[in-house]
């Protein structure tokens, strides 16, 4: 389950503040230390960490919470606010485009989910606002890309466009998008290469497409398994294709948190969907709030 080590150490550490009707300062300071840990352990960002902490520790002093009424229900609430904020306080929409087609391109390392995100989103459009989606099939270096779109367009009845694999992926968005004016589509999502590391070759390709299409969304399909990794990946993507929004993936599997936890607070993007599952029906908005409150349990 995800989060599972995180959730029970920081419940751990507030444990010890429970029922005690006032909390000292040492109290306080060996709380701190223990949920500094867990965040560690959970590969928290280094920095995302001594931030937090230190807001919460500034918090609990500050407001006088210590004397005050209830004094451990208040740090909680202050951990849970701050959590919150870490990961940034407001669902954050997809951008619209002024004139249809929105334009969204997914981006990513390969076995992110970017293939797999670019169906459920598709779905989803298609669900919630009766959209009419295109799905770009733009990843020529494995054959069996556009054979995965493909399948994934039929379970969800979305068209797919494809040139193939011997057209230039830039040149295949840009027809793509031309086609989606023609038939009028109000989405075209774009599924590009992926590579198992960041190089430069797949950065300028990426950018090529983006400043060919100039798409309103750029997702960041992120799989939230890889802990520091992720981060580091997150910042490569953005430094190059200053991204519009990040999506979490195999939030179902036993991710530490890290991921959840760090992104945002270092990259600056907001986290704009998590993906929750293998279905097509398994992407969900990220709600910072909700998934604060789950990952203190
Ligand atoms: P791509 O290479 O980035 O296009 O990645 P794919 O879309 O092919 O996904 C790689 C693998 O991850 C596939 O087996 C997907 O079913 C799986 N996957 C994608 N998103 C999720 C998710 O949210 N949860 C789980 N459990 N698996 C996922």
């Amino acid at each position: 389950m995800a989060f599972e080590g995180l959730t029970e150490r920081l419940q751990n550490a507030m444990k010890t503040l429970r029922g005690k009707g006032k909390v000292s300062q040492s109290d306080l300071r060996a709380t701190m230390r223990e949920i500094r840990l867990a965040l560690l352990e959970a590969d928290v960002n280094f920095q995302v960490v001594r931030d937090f902490v230190k807001t919460v520790e500034e918090r609990a002093n500050g407001a006088k919470v210590l004397e005050g009424l209830n004094p451990s229900q208040q740090i909680v609430k202050i951990v849970d606010e701050e959590l919150t904020k870490t990961m940034g306080e407001e669902a954050v929409p997809l951008n619209k485009a002024e004139k249809i087609p929105t334009i969204i391109m997914m981006s990513g390392l390969q076995g992110a989910g970017k293939t797999t995100t670019a169906g459920k989103l598709a779905l989803k459009l298609k669900n919630e606002q009766n959209a009419r989606p295109l799905l770009i099939a733009d990843d020529i270096y494995r054959p069996a890309a556009i054979d995965q779109l493909q399948t994934v367009g039929q379970q969800i009845d979305v068209p797919v466009f494809s040139l193939g694999t011997d057209v230039d992926p830039v040149e295949i968005a840009k027809r793509g998008v031309e086609q989606a004016k023609q038939d009028h589509n109000d989405y075209v999502i774009i599924d590009t290469a992926g590579r198992l590391q960041i190089d430069e070759k797949l950065m300028d390709e990426l950018s090529h497409i983006k400043d060919a299409v100039e798409p309103n969304e750029i997702l960041l399909v992120i799989d939230a398994m890889t802990g520091q990794n992720a981060v580091a990946t997150a910042e490569g993507f953005n430094k190059t294709l200053d991204v519009t929004g990040v999506v979490l993936t195999k939030l179902d599997g036993d991710t530490r948190g890290g991921a959840a936890l760090s992104i945002r607070a270092v990259t600056q993007k907001p986290i704009k969907f998590v993906g929750q599952g293998e279905k097509m029906s398994d992407l969900d908005v990220f709600y910072p709030d909700r998934m604060a409150s789950r990952i203190l349990g």
